[in-house]
């Protein structure tokens, strides 16, 4: 038998009995199902949010015009030397 608690959900609060072991792992954090799932949405809703955030940054700043001027430079120095 496997020893068990009694410990209150992360997303209602509720009371709820889990194993103890597996509240080690960390697990066992909420009541239900449902109550995990709402809770695991809110949370990498927001991480996608900030990596969306984070993403948009570094691209308007690099990415786009780093790769544009590249490749600009790159097609004027092939048919300059193309031309000679
Ligand atoms: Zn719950």
């Amino acid at each position: 038998m496997a020893a068990t608690a009694e410990y209150a959900c992360q997303r209602c609060k509720c009371p709820f009995i889990a194993r103890v072991a597996d509240r080690k792992r960390g697990w066992a954090r909420f009541c239900s199902k449902s109550c995990k799932a709402s809770r695991q949405e809110q949370r990498t809703g927001q991480h996608a949010a900030y990596q969306a955030r984070k993403a948009h940054r570094s691209d308007g700043h690099e990415g786009g015009e780093f790769s544009n001027a590249h490749l600009f430079s790159n097609e004027d120095h092939d048919c300059s030397k193309t031309d000679d």
